[in-house]
C-alpha cells in the first residue's frame, strides 16, 4: 500500500503506539507530523531520522492535547505544511490507576481532556478538511477499557467508552463523503504507560517486576503475550488503507483474548 503524498497527523508520537504509527505511515511515504511531550533533542533526532530514512516530510508540533487552541493550531499547521490533513490518529493518552473515593479530581479532568476531549477537537477541526477533499481517514487509539471496565480506572474506562461512543457517531456523520472514523482497542502493549503500571505493582506487592509483568497478562490475556506497538500501527495502516474503505464507526480489537472471555 502507498501513502505517498498523503499527509497524517499522529498525536502522542514521540512515545509507545503513536511512534510506531508515525514510522509504519512514514515508511509508506506519508508525510508525517508528530506530537507529544519528551525531551527536545530526542524529539527533533526522531523527526530528522523518520524524514531522512523513509525520505518524507516530517514535522512536530507541541500542541499540549489538553489545550483546544493548540490542537485548533496543530490542525491548521499541518495543512499549511503539508496542503492537507489526510489522516488524524487520535493516540496521545495518559493513565492514572487508584479507587474513586481517592481519585483526584485533577487526574480524572487531565485523562477526560487528553484521552477524550482532544479527540472531539481535533476531529472538528480536520473533518472540514477531509471532507473538502472527499477522502479522509481518522483512526481513534481506544483500548480493550472501551469495551469492558477494570476497576481503579474509572477515568481511563470512561474516556475510552466515551471514544467508542464518539467513533460510532463520526462514523455515521462521515457515511458516503470519502472519510472513515474507526477505531483500535488494544489490550496490553508493553509501553511506558503500562510499564509504569507493572512497576506500581510490583512495589505495592513486594514481588519482582518480572513477576508483577507476568500477572499482569495472566489476569486479562489468556495469550500471555502483549500486543506490539508495531502490530497496531499495522491496524492503523489497514484502517488507512483501501480494503477497510468500508469499515466505518467500528472498533478493531487486538488484545490476546481479554474481551472473547
Ligand atoms: P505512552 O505513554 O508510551 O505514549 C503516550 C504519548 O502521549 C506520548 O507521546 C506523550 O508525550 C503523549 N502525551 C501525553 N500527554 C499529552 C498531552 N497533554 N499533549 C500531547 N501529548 C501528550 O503510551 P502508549 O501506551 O503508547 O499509549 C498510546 C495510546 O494507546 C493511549 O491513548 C493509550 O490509552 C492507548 N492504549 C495503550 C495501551 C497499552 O497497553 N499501552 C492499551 C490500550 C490503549
Amino acid at each position: 500500500m502507498s501513502l505517498e503524498g498523503k499527509a497524517a497527523i499522529v498525536t502522542g508520537s514521540t512515545s509507545g503506539i503513536g511512534k510506531a504509527i508515525a514510522e509504519a505511515f512514514a515508511a509508506q511515504g506519508c508525510n508525517v507530523m508528530l506530537n507529544g511531550f519528551g525531551d527536545k533533542a530526542a524529539i527533533e533526532a526522531q523527526r530528522a531520522g523518520l524524514a531522512k530514512t523513509c525520505s518524507v516530510k516530517v514535522a512536530y508540533h507541541g500542541a499540549d492535547m489538553t489545550k483546544p487552541a493548540e490542537i485548533a493550531d496543530l490542525v491548521a499547521k499541518t495543512q499549511a505544511s503539508f496542503g492537507s490533513v489526510d489522516i488524524l490518529v487520535n493516540n496521545a493518552g495518559i493513565q492514572h490507576v487508584a479507587p474513586i473515593e481517592n481519585f483526584p479530581p485533577e487526574k480524572w479532568e487531565a485523562i477526560i481532556a487528553i484521552n477524550l476531549s482532544a479527540t472531539f477537537y481535533a476531529i472538528h477541526h480536520a473533518l472540514p478538511v477531509m471532507k473538502a477533499a472527499k477522502w479522509g481517514r481518522i483512526i481513534n487509539i481506544a483500548s480493550t477499557h472501551g469495551l469492558v471496565a477494570s476497576a481503579q480506572k474509572v477515568a481511563y474506562v470512561a474516556a475510552k467508552h466515551g471514544i467508542v461512543g464518539l467513533t460510532k457517531v463520526v462514523g455515521m456523520e462521515c457515511a458516503d463523503t470519502g472519510v472513515t472514523c474507526n477505531a483500535i482497542c488494544p489490550g496490553w502493549v508493553l509501553t511506558p504507560l503500562v510499564q509504569a503500571q507493572i512497576e506500581a505493582r510490583a512495589r505495592e506487592q513486594g514481588i519482582p517486576v518480572d513477576q508483577a509483568r507476568r500477572n499482569l497478562l495472566a489476569e486479562k490475556q489468556p495469550q500471555l503475550q502483549f500486543t506490539t506497538p508495531e502490530q497496531i500501527a499495522g491496524l492503523a495502516l489497514f484502517l488507512a488503507s483501501d480494503t477497510a474503505s468500508n469499515m466505518q464507526g467500528a472498533q478493531l480489537v487486538s488484545d490476546g483474548g481479554w474481551t472473547a472471555q
